[in-house]
């Protein structure tokens, strides 16, 4: 496939505050990238640097190998979708998306038929010549995204573009997005704070912290073998609890034993992240080697039902079917053990970064 876009050794400060610490990122042809992370952490910042619309004060940007670094917003050809960048609100549908191409010195007819094939594309073939104030949100972000295409970008960006939709529009959107994406074939950057949404976008996913990159790889590979207790927790639905190394090289739990072995020497303190749905919840705490832990909170969350088990250090979350035969006359202070899956868990170093 190659490399579209290379970002070497990025980095910017705001006076003395450095909100990129040395950004390394190549970004391949054709691919479907998200930057997740906490607010705060530069994902923002390093989309607006890829822009042109901020500079680094270090590092370079290589598009196709060719140094981008200091070409202005205009002359870079990316498509953008930001938040702040809002449609004209005084031109219908179709002048909005034919804006670029306009300025690009396209004919009339070229200018219709290119507006008519993106309606098309977007599922709002009917609206062209209606005022974009006359629109639904959705369908706002839907002409926003057609805009930005219409001018077959080199690249695609797009910061938070579904934050604001309700939860089922935003999900829709999501599928179409990434269908849309395939279609064109642009590679694309996309940042985001939902992990959920980065996981079901990205080829790519790039989890940023406090100006780094903490992890980057497959989505799957991200969420089955997270690099570090930041990451585990930031994809959502793990625990992290606090262990330890044992004598022997296993991993303790609340002093006891579990069945994940560790090379860490004695005493170190370790990090265990299990999914709420790996853990399995025992109902004869006196004939299991599991930690044991009262029920503390049960919530029926439709398709499942989560459990709050809290044991001597820590809560762990459990996460089960809720048509699973377990559940049934499960209360709120009953004792109960719990056993991990091996294969789901991950064990760090508490300092890992
Ligand atoms: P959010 O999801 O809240 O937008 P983000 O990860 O996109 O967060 P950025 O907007 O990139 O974060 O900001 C990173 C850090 O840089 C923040 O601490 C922010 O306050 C700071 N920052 C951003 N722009 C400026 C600026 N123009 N001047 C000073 N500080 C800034």
């Amino acid at each position: 496939m190659g490399i579209d876009l290379s970002i070497a050794s990025v980095s910017k400060k705001f006076g003395q505050f450095e909100a990129l610490k040395g950004i390394d990122l190549d970004i391949e042809k054709g691919s479907f990238v998200c930057l997740l992370g906490p607010s705060g952490c530069g994902k923002t910042t390093l989309l607006r640097i890829i822009a042109g619309f901020e500079k680094a004060s270090a590092g370079q940007l290589l598009l196709g190998g060719n140094d981008i670094s200091r070409l202005p917003p205009h002359k870079r050809d990316f498509g953008m979708v930001f938040q702040s960048l809002a449609l004209f609100p005084h031109m219908s549908v179709a002048e909005n998306i034919a804006y670029g191409l306009k300025l690009r010195g396209l004919s009339k007819l070229k200018r219709d038929d290119r507006v008519a094939e993106l309606l098309e594309v977007i599922s709002l073939p009917a609206i062209a010549d209606r005022p974009v104030s006359a629109l639904s949100g959705g369908q706002r972000q839907r002409v926003a995204i057609a805009r930005a295409l219409a001018v077959q970008p080199r690249l695609f960006l797009l910061d938070e573009p579904l934050s604001a939709l309700d939860a089922q529009l935003r999900d829709a959107m999501q599928i179409e997005l990434r269908q849309l994406q395939q279609q064109f074939g642009v590679t694309t950057i996309l940042v985001t704070h939902d992990q959920t949404e980065a996981m079901m976008l990205a080829d790519k996913l790039v989890v940023m912290k406090e100006g780094e990159i903490c992890q980057q790889g497959a989505p799957q590979d991200i969420y089955r073998q997270p690099a570090n207790a930041f990451t585990a927790e930031f994809l959502g639905a793990s625990n992290i609890l606090d262990a330890s190394a044992s004598d022997q090289g296993q991993v303790q739990l609340s002093g006891v034993d579990t069945v994940f072995r560790t090379d860490a020497p004695a005493g170190t303190a370790l990090k265990l992240s299990v999914r709420a749905e790996s853990v399995v919840l025992d109902r004869a705490p006196h004939l299991s080697s599991g930690p044991l832990g009262e029920v503390e909170f049960i919530r029926n969350l439709g398709a499942s039902t989560e459990i709050l088990v809290r044991t001597g250090v820590s809560t762990v979350r459990v996460r089960l079917p809720s048509r699973d035969s377990i559940l049934q006359d499960l209360r709120v202070g009953e004792q109960v053990a719990l056993q991990f899956d091996a294969e789901s868990c991950v064990v760090f170093r508490a300092d890992a970064a």
